[in-house]
């Protein structure tokens, strides 16, 4: 299947021409041809690259944080290209170590998102693993927001150390115009304050866009959702016991990271340090960062109480304690709405309910 989808993405990336004509100069004008600033793996026409070496050198040459992100993603693999998306700017996919933006968003959104997604990148490098339901649901849980929280901070301080540097707000202003629930969770610096103070307030600005990303209950409904809900939903609509004993060894749920082992890795900044280093439980103390919708808690115990009738293979306990916050239905149009492109759950063919089926095929279809 990786194969499969490794050719589909490379016909994707040659052969649309539609994608291809977003970032020609009949739409965007004429970029430089210039090398990029970090030597990575560009794919795409000539037009393409020449876009995304723009957006590569706004940041290389402006953020210290921004260059050193690309530059992991660089050594790790990555290739940079354009892919179109129906619903969101950008993805990374580890797996295949690609990262695609979406060619018909603005290039000042795409810068921050270029470092969103190669923060990702960083992230999987530094031993995050990219299977979902891969460690036991409480860390699951918490890991998966962790690393989204994270990849949007990192944008946050990107995009003002590209501010500072250049006094060019257009990256910020794009950022936080989409996200402003995490533009008004940090204390945002003077237009005039230079690169390097920005820089050395870097750890503080980074933990207030974290915290910020959790202030979006919906997207966190999104991701729970997405990242657990619907792995969790899929076991039951396996009869087959040869494909269920399958999808169980696929969906380990094996394994405990403590929060602040999440922390430690996820949150870690250039110098070897988390900007958590003297909030290491931060994690454990709001429902949004720690708990669990009722519905996931009662699919959580289906699932396992299943597992142990086939396999007999202990039940994970992992989640019994987590505090609870409310329902995951409750507003489930609303928040599909906003549902981001990086969840996408390719081995979830059916869903619990023929409305967040449809929800989800439509949003799969149109990428
Ligand atoms: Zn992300």
């Amino acid at each position: 299947m990786g194969k499969l989808r490794q050719a589909f993405e490379k016909n994707d990336v040659q052969k649309d021409f539609l994608g291809r004509l977003f970032s020609s100069p009949i739409v965007r004008g004429f970029y430089k041809n210039e090398n990029p600033a970090v030597d990575v793996g560009l794919v795409g026409s000539k037009y393409e690259q020449r876009r995304m070496t723009a957006l590569i050198n706004k940041i290389a040459n402006s953020s210290p944080m921004g260059r050193e992100i690309l530059e992991d993603a660089a050594k790790a693999g990555f290739s940079f290209g354009f892919e179109r998306q129906s619903s969101s700017y950008g993805f990374c996919d580890a797996e295949h170590k690609t990262i695609r933006l979406n060619p018909r968003t603005s290039d000042a959104q795409l810068v921050a998102t270029l470092a969103h997604e190669a923060r990702h990148a960083q992230q999987h490098t530094r031993g995050v693993p990219t299977k979902f339901c891969t460690f036991d649901v409480a860390t699951e849980l918490k890991l998966r927001r962790a690393t989204e929280a994270d990849a949007q901070a990192s944008a946050v301080q990107v995009a003002l150390e590209i501010r500072a540097a250049t006094k060019d707000d257009s990256v910020w202003k794009a950022f936080a115009k989409t996200n402003e629930k995490i533009a008004r969770n940090i204390e945002e610096p003077d237009k005039l304050k230079p690169l390097d103070a920005v820089v050395a307030d870097r750890d503080a600005t980074m933990r207030d866009a974290f915290k910020g990303w959790f202030k979006n209950t919906g997207m966190i409904d999104n991701y729970e959702r997405g990242y657990l809900y619907t792995h969790l939903a899929h076991a039951g609509s396996l009869y087959d016991p040869a494909k269920l004993a399958d999808y169980f060894a696929e969906k380990p749920f094996e394994g405990s990271k403590s929060s602040a082992e999440i922390v430690a890795t996820v949150c870690m900044n250039g110098d070897g340090k988390s900007y958590f280093a003297n909030d290491p439980h931060i994690l454990d103390r709001e429902p949004e960062m720690c708990g669990l919708c009722k519905e996931t808690r009662n699919m959580a115990d289906a699932f396992f109480r299943e597992r142990e009738k086939v396999t007999g293979k202990p039940a994970d306990t992992s989640y019994k304690g987590l505090p609870s916050r409310g329902t995951l239905f409750g507003q489930m149009m609303m928040n599909l709405m906003l549902m981001p492109r990086e969840i996408k759950t390719p081995t979830d063919r059916k869903a619990p309910t023929p409305a967040l089926t449809a929800a989800l095929n439509r949003l799969r279809q149109g990428r």
